[in-house]
């Protein structure tokens, strides 16, 4: 089974990503794209994102058997009722959501009777809209498949055919376990640069000019993440509260911890935890998911 009509309900970063994606790996398929914002579709257009982009979602489903919705994770009800009464019969849906519970249950509930497979592309920058999406964003990043319990085998392999054409590696697991393992390698790191952030731009013994000139000690990397779209993680944190809420109260009782070993100038409690954390880095740096430079491959590195 191959997808041989693919369309993409909201032409942001992800929905842009795999519609120029799509027709660079997978160029005997055929794309169709909308997206509510008429300069959005306007500029999708321009960039050629999808090969048609088409004035309602209905339109743009119509003939599809893969429809992903790639929207903010409190959009997709919206996002989907419109395209009920239009989808194909047999059509697969799913979407790029960062939690899945939510919406896995959000989709199947909006669209009643449809084969729904939610997945989650582990791939991303901090920019957003029609004008941030490339090809290569997939390329050997994991995308994580949460099928439900009565997915159809051969549209999950579909699926997966799907993912792994446009570069990435894929991985299925539960939508809880998804939710968990998100909420501490990505949702709780945005929480915590979001947090660290703000706090120094509330300061007022160090001025603001001091943030902004020392930031390469550390927080530059913080304003990073913490750059992310404020929509998209609004989102991320209401559908994915009961997990997020949980490691919270986890990384609450560590951060005591190292509290107490500062304040009891316990030397060694932190040079272990420092150490333990410095393997994790170069876990990563083994499984090619950062880049082993001092300076993140940064052109223009200057302390830390
Ligand atoms: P994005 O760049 O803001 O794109 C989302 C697009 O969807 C926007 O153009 C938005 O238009 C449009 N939209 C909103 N409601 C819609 C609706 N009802 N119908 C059609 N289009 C609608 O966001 P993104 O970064 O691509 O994120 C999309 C999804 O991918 C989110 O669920 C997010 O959790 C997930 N994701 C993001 C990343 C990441 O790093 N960014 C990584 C993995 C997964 P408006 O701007 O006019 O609202």
């Amino acid at each position: 089974m191959v997808f041989e009509r693919v369309a993409i309900i909201g032409l942001g970063l992800l929905g842009g990503s795999i519609g120029l994606a799509v027709q660079e790996f997978l160029p005997g398929t055929a794309t169709t794209g909308f997206d509510t914002d008429a300069e959005t579709r306007a500029r999708a257009d321009e960039r050629k994102l999808v090969a048609r982009v088409c004035e309602t979602a209905a339109e743009a489903v119509r003939d599809a058997d893969l429809v992903i919705f790639c929207v903010p994770v409190g959009a997709m009800a919206a996002a989907a009722a419109p395209v009920a009464a239009a989808l194909k019969p047999g059509a697969l849906v799913s979407d790029v959501g960062s939690s899945k519970q939510s919406v896995a249950r959000t989709l199947s509930e909006a669209l009643p009777g449809a084969a729904v497979i939610p997945a989650h592309p582990v791939a991303g920058t901090e920019n957003s809209g029609p004008d941030a999406g490339f090809a290569a964003l997939f390329r050997k990043r994991w995308c994580i498949i949460t099928p439900p319990d009565d997915a159809d085998p051969a549209q999950l392999a579909a699926l997966s055919a799907f993912w792994e054409a446009l570069g990435a590696k894929v991985e299925v697991m539960t939508a809880d376990h998804h939710d968990l393992v998100l909420a501490v390698t990505s949702h709780l790191p945005h929480l915590i640069a979001y947090t660290i952030v703000g706090t120094a731009s509330d300061l007022e013994e160090v001025t603001r000019s001091e943030v902004i000139k020392y930031s390469a000690g550390g927080f530059r990397d913080f304003t990073r993440i913490a750059a992310s779209d404020p929509t998209m993680w609004r989102d991320v944190f209401l559908s994915n509260r009961e997990a997020v809420l949980e490691m919270l109260q986890r990384f609450t009782e560590d951060l005591t911890a190292l509290q107490r070993a500062i304040r009891d100038r316990d030397g060694q409690a932190l040079f272990d935890q420092f150490t333990r954390t410095r393997a994790i880095r170069r876990s990563i740096i083994e499984e090619g998911q950062d880049d082993a430079r001092p300076d993140f491959g940064r052109s223009d590195h200057n302390g830390g």
